[in-house]
């Protein structure tokens, strides 16, 4: 079966750890509230879309950027014992691990504090020296949590050796021509398209403007992600929507994640697009039934008896 003739896929992108401790009520300035539970789990949206694709079978290459403390060292032995090749992990002798620091209230309300640390700091210059990493691979992804220079010289040289560089275009910023021309495809959710374009999603002939607007940009193939309704894809030859799979919504943290690491699994076995994109509504769905970013990733059996 076509399944087993994974071609390569390589992420590029972010690795944090969320800190999370569920409070009553959030604390205002100058307070201290004494919290209940805390939780500590991997996230970033890199590790989020490398690990969804270890568990559905895709052959996986991850480059980030940890800090040389336990935070990074969890990381690479989370990254490992998912299966996914770290040779190419960088460490920061001088910076720390990124974290986040989130706070939920009773009713699920949150506030969220960043430090990036390290991952702010993969450059160019990194990638130059991993540039193997690139050439053994068939499938780029990546995501707007590092450096744009870092994405933009990434998809440069992935595009200049005929690989095939899919974009998550999260948390957005505007993106250059050059970028979006060097792009196989790009995955905006709602939010997002519309920050691209200036086109609200409302519906399908919405969706379809805004999707049309970006391929002019020189991007081939269009996936806008429109949550609990789905998928509408747009490229060469396609033109559709795809529905959401009818599940029990508990938590959509990393519903975004799951879709992309699928979806590029599901190219890396020669799908079509509009196949990709069942495979990936498929593998997210399942996601969002479970609590958690990288916890509520599915593994392949579990997609396929879906
Ligand atoms: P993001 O998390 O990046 O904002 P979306 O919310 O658009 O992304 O979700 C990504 C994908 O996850 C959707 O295209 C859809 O396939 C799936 N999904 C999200 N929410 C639900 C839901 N409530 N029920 C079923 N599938 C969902």
């Amino acid at each position: 079966m076509k399944e087993h003739k994974n071609q390569k896929i390589l992420v590029v992108g972010s690795s944090n750890t969320d800190m999370v401790i569920k409070t009553d009520h959030l604390p205002r300035i100058g307070e201290t509230v004494l919290g209940g539970t805390f939780f500590m789990n991997p996230g970033g949206k890199g590790a989020n879309q490398a690990v969804a694709i270890a568990r559905l079978g895709g052959q996986i290459t991850f480059i980030c950027k940890t800090g040389n403390d336990v935070f990074g060292q969890q990381s690479h032995q989370l990254f490992q014992e998912e299966g996914i090749n770290i040779s190419y992990v960088f460490s920061d002798t001088e910076r720390p691990s990124g974290v986040a620091l989130i706070t939920v209230d009773a009713n699920g309300e949150n506030c969220i504090v960043v430090a990036s640390g390290a991952n702010a700091h993969l450059t160019p210059k990194n990638i130059a020296t991993a540039e193997e990493a690139i050439d053994e691979s068939d499938f780029v992804l990546m995501q707007l949590e590092i450096p744009i220079e870092t994405v933009e010289f990434v998809a440069k040289k992935a595009a200049e050796k005929n690989k095939k560089v899919i974009l998550n275009p999260a948390p957005v910023c505007p993106l250059s021509k050059e970028l979006l021309q060097n792009l196989y495809a790009i995955t905006p959710n709602e939010t997002e398209t519309e920050l691209m374009t200036g086109i609200k999603i409302t519906d399908e002939c919405s969706a379809k403007k805004a999707a049309e607007r970006i391929v002019e940009s020189g991007v081939d193939n269009v996936v806008i992600t429109l949550g609990s309704k789905g998928a509408f894809v747009y490229g060469k030859g396609i033109c559709k929507m795809v529905p959401a799979f009818k599940v029990q919504a508990q938590d959509t943290t990393a519903a975004g994640d799951i879709f992309n690491g699928a979806l590029v699994v599901a190219l890396a076995e020669n799908r079509s697009m509009l196949d990709a994109v069942r495979f990936a509504c498929k593998a997210a769905a399942i996601s969002v039934t479970r609590t958690g970013a990288q916890s509520s990733a599915p593994y392949r059996n579990e997609v396929d008896v879906f």
